[in-house]
C-alpha cells in the first residue's frame, strides 16, 4: 500500500442458494458497509458456491488483487457442504486441530438444543467435532449459533476471518471480530475512514455531476471518491477522502451542501424518517394520515420507529368514496365536484384526519396510481397532497410522479414524509 491509499479488503460470501436466486445476500452488503466505515477500500465482493475449489479460487483472486483482509461468511455449520474452515485452513498453511475448549463450549450449546428437540446420538457427537476444529495459530470466536468464528493469520497476508451464514449470527460475531486480537493489530494501521455524506430531495444526479466537473476545474478531486446513490427518492451523496484528502473532501461537502441548499435534507446523512421523529418530539406535536392511494404506507412509515407512539396518532384508509365521507367526513358534493383525487379532497382527508384523531397535524394523499383509471386532466401518476395543522398552516402538493404502480405508491410515501417535515421544522427563510 503505498501513502496516501487504503489498505484493501474482499468479501467472499458462500452458499449456492445464493446462486441459484433461492435467497438474496444479506451479508456481504452488510460486511462491506462496517469495512467502509472502518477505513478499508472494500475491493470486491464476490459470490462462490459451496465448493471448495471455487472458494480456493475467489481466496488466491483476494491476495492478486493486493488484499490485507477477507472477511467469509457461511459454510461454517456441521453438514458436508460446510467446508470453509477446511479451505481457509488449506489456504493459510495451518493444519485443523480440535480444540477441546471449543468442543465443550459448543458441546452445551448443543445438549441444551438436543433436550429442546429430542435429537440427541452420534450425529450430535460428529457435529460438535467438526465444528470444533479450528487451524493452528487462528483465534476462534465464541458462537452466536452453534459455530464458532475464526480469526486465521496467513504467512504474507492476507488475513481471513471467517464468519457463519446465518446473517443474526454473523452480525453478533461482528464485536468479537473487532476485539480480537490480529484484527486489531491491523486496525491500528488502518487510516479513519472520514468520509461524509449528504442527503438532498428533489434534486437530479446530473446537478451533483455538474457542480462536481465546475469544482474540478479549481482543484484536484481525484483523492476523493464520490457516489450518488438514489435511496428512497432521496439523493445520497457519500464522500470517501484517501487518508490524505481528507480537506478536499470537507471543502467538497461544503460547497455541495451550499450550492445546493434548496434541496439539501441532512449534511451528515440523517435520514427524513429521523428528522422528521426528532422535530415531531421535540415540539411534542401528534400527526393523523388519511390516505387513498398509499393505502396506509405512510402510517407504516411514520410507526416504523420505536417509540413512534409519541406522535403518530393513527391513520384512516380511505379508499373507497363512502370511506372517505363517512370516516373522514369528506362532503360527498366534494368528490363529485371536484373528483376523488383532486387538491380539496386532499385538504379534507388531512382535516379529517387530524380532527378525528385530535392530532396537531393532518397529511390527506390521493391520487391515480394506475395502471388505470388515468385521464388526460388527471393522468397515472397525478398525486394531490396535503398537509394540514392545528393552527393553521397548509402545505400542497400535486405533482405527477413517474413509474408503475408500486413506484408512484412508494414515491407518493415518500413525498407525503418529506412534506411532513417541511411544515414540522420548515426552512430558515433565504
Ligand atoms: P449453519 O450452521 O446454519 O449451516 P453456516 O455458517 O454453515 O451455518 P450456511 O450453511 O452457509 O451457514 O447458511 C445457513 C443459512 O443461513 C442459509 O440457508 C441461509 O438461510 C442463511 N444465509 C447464509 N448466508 C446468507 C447470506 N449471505 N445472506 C442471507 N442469508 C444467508
Ligand atoms: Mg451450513
Amino acid at each position: 500500500m503505498s501513502a496516501g491509499e487504503r489498505p484493501r479488503a474482499a468479501v467472499i460470501v458462500t452458499g449456492s442458494e445464493l446462486l441459484t436466486g433461492a435467497i438474496s445476500d444479506r451479508n456481504g452488503p452488510w460486511v462491506a458497509r462496517e469495512l467502509g466505515e472502518l477505513g478499508f477500500e472494500v475491493a470486491h465482493l464476490l459470490l462462490v458456491g459451496d465448493r471448495p475449489d471455487d472458494l480456493a479460487d475467489a481466496l488466491r483472486f483476494a491476495v492478486d488483487a493486493g488484499c490485507v483482509l477477507v472477511v467469509t461468511s457461511g459454510g461454517l455449520g456441521p453438514t458436508a457442504d460446510d467446508l470453509t474452515a477446511e479451505v481457509v485452513a488449506s489456504f493459510a498453511g495451518a493444519e485443523l486441530v480440535l480444540d477441546e475448549g471449543m468442543r465443550e463450549h459448543i458441546g452445551g450449546i448443543l445438549a441444551g438444543w438436543a433436550a429442546r428437540t429430542g435429537f440427541a446420538g452420534p450425529a450430535l457427537e460428529e457435529a460438535n467435532r467438526k465444528q470444533a476444529m479450528v487451524p493452528r495459530g487462528a483465534v476462534a470466536l465464541a458462537p452466536v449459533g452453534t459455530a464458532p468464528g475464526l480469526v486465521v493469520p496467513r504467512p504474507g497476508g492476507p488475513l481471513v476471518v471467517v464468519l457463519p451464514g446465518p446473517p443474526r449470527e454473523l452480525q453478533g460475531m461482528w464485536p468479537a471480530v473487532l476485539e480480537a486480537e490480529p484484527v486489531r493489530e491491523l486496525l491500528a494501521d488502518v487510516p479513519a475512514a472520514a468520509s461524509r455524506s449528504l442527503r438532498f430531495f428533489g434534486l437530479p444526479e446530473s446537478e451533483i455531476a455538474a457542480t462536481l466537473r465546475d469544482l474540478g476545474t479549481e482543484r484536484d478531486l481525484s483523492g476523493v471518491e464520490v457516489t450518488t446513490c438514489l435511496r428512497r427518492s432521496e439523493l445520497e451523496v457519500d464522500l470517501r477522502p484517501r487518508p490524505d484528502a481528507a480537506d478536499v473532501a470537507a471543502e467538497l461537502h461544503g460547497e455541495l451542501a451550499a450550492r445546493h441548499a434548496k434541496h439539501l435534507v441532512s449534511a451528515d446523512g440523517t435520514s427524513t424518517d429521523e428528522l422528521l421523529a426528532t422535530a415531531l418530539l421535540e415540539r411534542g406535536w401528534t400527526v393523523a394520515t388519511g390516505e387513498s392511494c398509499t393505502g396506509g404506507m405512510l402510517a407504516s412509515r411514520l410507526i416504523d420507529r420505536a417509540g413512534s407512539s409519541a406522535y403518530a396518532a393513527g391513520g384512516v384508509v380511505a379508499y373507497s368514496n363512502e370511506a372517505k365521507t363517512q370516516l373522514l367526513g369528506v362532503p360527498s358534493e366534494m368528490i363529485e365536484e371536484h373528483g376523488a383525487v383532486s387538491p380539496e379532497v386532499a385538504r379534507a382527508l388531512a382535516d379529517g384526519a387530524r380532527e378525528r384523531f385530535g392530532a396537531d397535524i393532518g397529511i390527506g394523499i390521493t391520487g391515480v396510481a394506475g395502471p388505470g383509471g388515468g385521464t388526460a386532466a388527471k393522468p397515472v401518476g397525478y398525486v394531490c397532497f396535503c398537509v394540514t395543522t392545528a393552527d393553521g398552516v397548509v402545505l400542497a402538493r400535486d405533482p405527477r410522479l413517474p413509474g408503475g404502480r408500486s413506484d408512484v405508491r412508494e414515491r407518493s410515501t415518500d413525498l407525503g414524509m418529506h412534506l411532513l417535515l417541511r411544515t414540522v421544522a420548515p426552512r430558515p427563510a433565504g
